[in-house]
C-alpha cells in the first residue's frame, strides 16, 4: 500500500494572509500549539487511485461528514517536528527522515496507506518555504510542524478506510514547559496503563493520547505533571511518559533507558541522545527499569538523574515521582549536570552552533 511516487504540490498561497505587525505580536510569546501559520498542505488518498491532489493552500477548516470513519473509529496517525532557525539565519528540520520512517510504520500499523518518504519530506518542505516569517527568531522558539492523516471514508462499517486526507500544519512554539527548563514532577498511576503487548504502543496515534487523558488528569489532580507508565503485564516497569521517552543517568554515568518491545513510542529525541552519548563514551543500555530499581536508586545515589525526552519538550529533568504508596525525589531535585550537557549538546547541533556528527540538520533555507 505504499505510495511509491512523489507527489509535487500545487502552490496556492493564502491571499489573505495575517498581516505582518499582528504576526510579529503573536510570536513574542507564542506559547506552545495556540497559534498556526498562513497555510496548510493537504494530500488526498483513495483507494484504487492512491495519493492525489498536493496541495499548499491557505489554512482553514476542513469539512468534515458526520459518518467520517475517523469520528467513530479513530483510524488517524500523526508526527511531530520542529524547524529552526539556525545560527547562520537559514532554517533546518532535525531528523525529518526518521519522522518520515514512523509515519509510515504508524501508517501500517493502523491499517492506513502510506505516503512516501519523498512526499511526505517535500509537504514539510513547501509549508516551511510558504510559512518561513512564521518561525520564531527566540533561543527556545521554533516552528511545530504537525503532519497528521485521517479515515476520511463517509462509512461506519469496521474495516480500513477506503479514503484518507493527510494534512500538514504548522504552529509557532516557545519553551513547551512555561518557565524554561525546570524538572517535571510524574504521577505514577495506579490504575491506567498506556500500552499493552500487541497493541498501538509503538505508532504515533491520536487514540494512545485519548486513552491517557483520565491518567493525565489524575496527574494534575496529584500535584504533578505528567504520568509515567508502568508496563501493562507485571505493572513493574517504567514505560514511558504520556508523550515523552525515559532515560536514566547512572553513578557510573552510563545510561538505561526501557527497551523498544512494541508497548513505547521509539522516539527520535530517544534515539538521538543514546546516539550522543555513547558516541561521547558512555555506556547505553536498553533494558527494563523497574519503578523499585528507581526508588532504590534514588535513595542509594545509583541512579544520579533521570530525565524525559521528545520533540515538544527536547529535554527535561524528572525532579519528583509520586504514586498513592510513595514520593521520592531524584537526588536533589535540580536538573542534573549529565541531563543539562546532554541537552545542551543536542540543542547546539539542531541549532547549527555544533558539528552534526550524523548528518542530522537537513537544511530547507
Ligand atoms: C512523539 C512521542 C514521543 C517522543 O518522540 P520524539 O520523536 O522524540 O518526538 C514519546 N512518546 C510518545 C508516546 C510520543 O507520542
Amino acid at each position: 500500500m505504499s505510495g511509491g511516487d512523489n507527489l509535487d504540490f500545487e502552490i496556492r498561497p493564502n491571499p489573505a494572509p495575517v498581516a505582518a505587525a499582528e504576526r510579529d505580536a503573536l510570536l513574542v510569546n507564542p506559547g506552545f500549539g495556540r497559534i498556526f501559520t498562513d497555510h496548510m498542505a493537504t494530500v488526498r488518498y483513495a483507494d484504487g487511485k492512491g495519493w492525489y491532489d498536493a496541495r499548499v493552500e491557505a489554512r482553514a477548516p476542513i469539512s468534515v461528514d458526520p459518518a467520517s470513519a475517523v469520528l467513530h473509529y479513530a483510524q488517524e496517525i500523526f508526527e511531530g517536528l520542529k524547524a529552526y532557525k539556525m545560527a547562520d539565519g537559514g532554517v533546518a528540520m532535525f531528523r525529518p527522515d526518521a519522522n518520515a520512517a514512523r509515519f509510515a510504520q504508524s501508517a501500517q500499523r493502523m491499517a492506513m496507506p502510506q505516503l512516501s518518504e519523498g512526499t511526505f519530506l517535500q509537504s514539510l518542505r513547501e509549508m516551511i518555504r510558504i510559512d518561513q516569517e512564521w518561525i520564531p527568531q527566540s533561543e527556545e522558539g521554533s516552528l511545530y510542524l504537525r503532519p497528521f492523516a485521517y479515515a476520511s471514508e463517509v462509512f461506519l462499517g469496521v474495516r480500513p478506510a477506503l479514503e484518507y486526507l493527510y494534512l500538514v500544519i504548522a504552529s509557532p512554539v516557545g519553551a513547551y514547559f512555561s518557565g524554561g527548563v525546570k524538572p517535571v514532577s510524574v504521577w505514577v498511576s495506579p490504575d491506567f496503563t498506556r500500552a499493552a503487548p500487541g497493541g498501538t504502543g509503538a505508532a504515533k496515534c491520536g487514540g494512545n493520547y485519548a486513552a491517557g487523558l483520565s491518567a493525565q488528569a489524575e496527574a494534575i489532580e496529584n500535584g504533578c505533571d505528567q504520568v509515567v507508565y508502568l508496563d501493562a503485564v507485571q505493572r513493574k516497569y517504567v514505560d514511558e511518559l504520556g508523550g515523552m521517552n525515559v532515560v536514566f543517568v547512572l553513578d557510573d554515568g552510563s545510561l538505561a533507558t526501557p527497551p523498544l518491545t512494541g508497548t513505547i513510542l521509539p522516539g527520535i529525541t530517544r534515539d538521538s541522545v543514546l546516539k550522543l552519548a555513547q558516541r561521547a563514551g558512555r555506556k547505553v543500555a536498553e533494558r527494563p527499569v523497574s519503578i523499585d530499581e528507581w526508588r532504590d536508586g534514588a535513595a542509594s545515589g545509583r541512579i544520579r538523574e533521570a530525565f524525559a525526552c521528545g520533540t515538544a519538550a527536547v529535554i527535561t529533568p524528572i525532579g519528583v515521582v509520586k504514586s498513592p504508596d510513595f514520593e521520592f525525589t531524584v537526588a536533589d531535585g535540580g536538573p542534573g549536570s549529565v541531563t543539562m550537557g546532554l541537552r545542551k549538546e543536542l540543542v547546539d547541533i539542531q541549532r547549527g552552533r555544533a558539528a552534526d556528527p550524523f548528518s542530522w540538520v537537513h537544511r530547507v533555507l
